[in-house]
Order: C-alpha cells, then sequence, then structure tokens
C-alpha cells in the first residue's frame, strides 16, 4: 500500500516538474486568476512581457492590464472562450502593446482562470509594412506600368505613325517614368541591404565643403527649372569628418531635392553647418510649406509622405527620407528635422568629425 502511495506521489511529483517547465519555457504568457480575476501566479514570458516581477502582480487584478474597446470592462467569465481577443496590454512603465488573449476556466474545488497572452507587436509591425508596401504597388508602380502599357499599345495601333515628334516627346516622359520606377526599386534593396546591415559603407575621412559641393552641382539644374536660389554658408577652414562619401552626398541630395520640390518659386534653400569636436551637423533649410508636427516624427519611414497627394504632384517615393536615415545612422550619426508649419523646414543630420593629424 505505501509502495503504491509513494509511487503514486512519484508520478504526481514528475508530472509537476514537466508542467513546470512547460510553463516556464513556452514563449506565451500564461496568468491563473481566481474568478474575480486577482491574479494568484504568471509565467516568466508574462512577467517579461508586462515589465513586472511577479510580487509586482499577484494579488493585482487582471483587468488592470488590459485595455478594452469598450469602456465597460467586461465580465472575465464571458470572455472565456476558444477564441483569442486582440486586446491592448499595458506594461508596469505605463506603455503599451498590442496582445492577444484568450480565455479558460477551470472548474473542480478550486475554480479559476487561466489567460493566455501572447506579445502580437512584430506581427503588427508585419502587416502594418505589408499595408504600406501593398498602397505603394498600387501607388507608385501600377499607375506608371499602366500608362507605359497604354502608350506602347497605341505604338502598336500605329496611332503615332504620321507624329513623330509627339512619339519622341511621349517616349522621353515614359522614360523618365521607368527611370523612377528603376530607382524606386533600387531604393527599395539599398534600404533592405542597409536595414539588415548588408550594404557595407565604405566610410573614409572626406572634407565637408568637397560632400556639399558635389551635391549642390548635382541639384544645381532642378533648382534653375523652379527657379530657387542654392546657397552654401560654410565655414573657411576645412571641416573634416568620417563619412561614406557617395551616400552621404546621396542624403544630401534629397534633403536638397525636397527642399527644392516644396520651395515656392524666387524662394532660396541654404546649406550651412554647426560643429563642435565629435561631431558635424549639416543643414539645409528651406521657406516652403513645413511639416505638421504631427508627421514629423513620421517622416523618416518608408513610404510616409506628409500629404497623400505628395507622390501623385511631387513624383516622390516617399523612401527617400527613410535611406537617409538608414545611412546616417549606419555611420554613427542622427537625422532630424525641424519645423513649424507654413515657415519652411531645417532638416539637419550629424557625421563624426575628424581633426587633421
Ligand atoms: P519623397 O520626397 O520621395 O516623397 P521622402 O522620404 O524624401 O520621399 O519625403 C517624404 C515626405 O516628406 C515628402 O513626400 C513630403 O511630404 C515631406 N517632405 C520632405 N521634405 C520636405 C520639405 N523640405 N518640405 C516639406 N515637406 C517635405
Amino acid at each position: 500500500m505505501e509502495a503504491l502511495i509513494e509511487k503514486n506521489n512519484e508520478l504526481i511529483r514528475n508530472s509537476e516538474a514537466r508542467i513546470r517547465t512547460l510553463v516556464e519555457t513556452i514563449p506565451l504568457g500564461l496568468l491563473i486568476t481566481t474568478t474575480a480575476g486577482a491574479i494568484e501566479s504568471a509565467s516568466p514570458a508574462c512577467l517579461q512581457y508586462f515589465g513586472c516581477t511577479y510580487g509586482d502582480l499577484h494579488g493585482r487584478n487582471v483587468r488592470d492590464l488590459f485595455i478594452f474597446d469598450d469602456s465597460s470592462v467586461p465580465d472575465l467569465g464571458s470572455l472565456v472562450s476558444q477564441r483569442a481577443r486582440d486586446v491592448m496590454a499595458r506594461r508596469r512603465d505605463g506603455s503599451q502593446f498590442p496582445a492577444s488573449v484568450r480565455v479558460g476556466s477551470f472548474a473542480g474545488t478550486s475554480p479559476g482562470l487561466l489567460i493566455v497572452v501572447e506579445d502580437v507587436t512584430a506581427k503588427h509591425e508585419l502587416e502594418q509594412m505589408k499595408q504600406e508596401f501593398l498602397s505603394m504597388m498600387t501607388h507608385d508602380l501600377r499607375t506608371p506600368l499602366t500608362s507605359i502599357k497604354c502608350f506602347l499599345e497605341l505604338i502598336v495601333e500605329g496611332v503615332y505613325e504620321a507624329r513623330q515628334d509627339e512619339l519622341k516627346k511621349r517616349s522621353k516622359s515614359i522614360g523618365n517614368d521607368t527611370g523612377r520606377l528603376i530607382n524606386m526599386i533600387t531604393s527599395m534593396l539599398n534600404l533592405h541591404k542597409l536595414e539588415s546591415g548588408r550594404l557595407q559603407l565604405s566610410v573614409e575621412v572626406i572634407a565637408v565643403q568637397s560632400l556639399v559641393n558635389q551635391s549642390v552641382e548635382s541639384v544645381l539644374s532642378y533648382a534653375e527649372s523652379r527657379s530657387i536660389a542654392l546657397e552654401v554658408r560654410l565655414p573657411a577652414e576645412t571641416i573634416l569628418v568620417s563619412a561614406d562619401e557617395s551616400y552621404t552626398v546621396q542624403v544630401l541630395v534629397n534633403l536638397l531635392s525636397n527642399a527644392i520640390k516644396f520651395s515656392p518659386k524666387g524662394s532660396t534653400v541654404t546649406v550651412f553647418a554647426n560643429f563642435t569636436n565629435d561631431f558635424v551637423k549639416l543643414m539645409v533649410s528651406d521657406n516652403g510649406r513645413g511639416i505638421p508636427k504631427e508627421f514629423q516624427s513620421r517622416l523618416f519611414n518608408r513610404f510616409e509622405q506628409a500629404r497623400l497627394s505628395d507622390s501623385r504632384v511631387e513624383g516622390g517615393s516617399g523612401l527617400g527620407l527613410a535611406i537617409s536615415k538608414a545611412i546616417v545612422e549606419e555611420q554613427g550619426g542622427t537625422i532630424g528635422v525641424e519645423s513649424e508649419p507654413g515657415q519652411g523646414c531645417n532638416f539637419w543630420f550629424t557625421m563624426r568629425r575628424e581633426m587633421p593629424d
């Protein structure tokens, strides 16, 4: 009899150890609460999700951890279901994360609830990127491709046979569209490589003056075509930085082109620099429409455009600033913008300063 009890106890101990290992290793947050929602135990993943210690959670009501859409907090019993529900969860420091929550119940002599929590931030980000990509595909790729297709059909039908001048003119503009599509795909690939650390920059010591001169030169005719004056205000002494020459010129050209693009005819775009012993800050300032405050932090995300009509009207892709950010950060700098709506923008980025030997 005793041997049987001992054998049963051992079975129970083994089973308990297995359940403990399962709870400790499963990458899901598990909470056990009373039927009223008072937390009795929490798995390590759960403590990590909420940035809490076990002591922080024990005894608290599980409802405090989640924000339900409707202001009336639902009865927990009514949430018992096989189906997961998406809610926002609140960390100890007050920040929030999207979570998928499933509630199960324990019957028997000590009834309670099992709440399974999954942090779905990564899933949400992926979904958002998919949406951005799809809207970019529809907006920036489908439209020019459709016009290229229509143009080719008209040629096949012989519409341009007696109108060679018009054919040349249309071919040129379609050529520009095609160039823009290729640039955009190249940009996307570069951005992907930069973000995954696969694009090696070749950083060297170079004079800021040289970076600025090359960039200004490459946007000179664009500025002229829009009657914008370019002013360069740099110190006479040579200032050295460590940077990848061609990628940094790409960043500056992007900031300058944007400044020219969004400036009123006849105005001036200025490039100037501030520096400390460690950093050089290059700034591009314009007198254009400026950027609404609520967009300023999002501008450096992919495909982000302050106004939806921008790419149709101005022919951009919303990728330029995302690539600039990736390049600047890869070189150990930061990038940002200061702007009062209606009063222009001041885009800036920093590079590490090098002292002459
Ligand atoms: P693109 O110019 O190709 O659309 P960017 O990433 O370079 O992409 O810029 C994203 C958006 O930021 C632009 O579409 C525009 O709405 C806004 N923006 C950038 N620079 C300026 C500027 N100097 N003035 C006003 N808006 C700007």
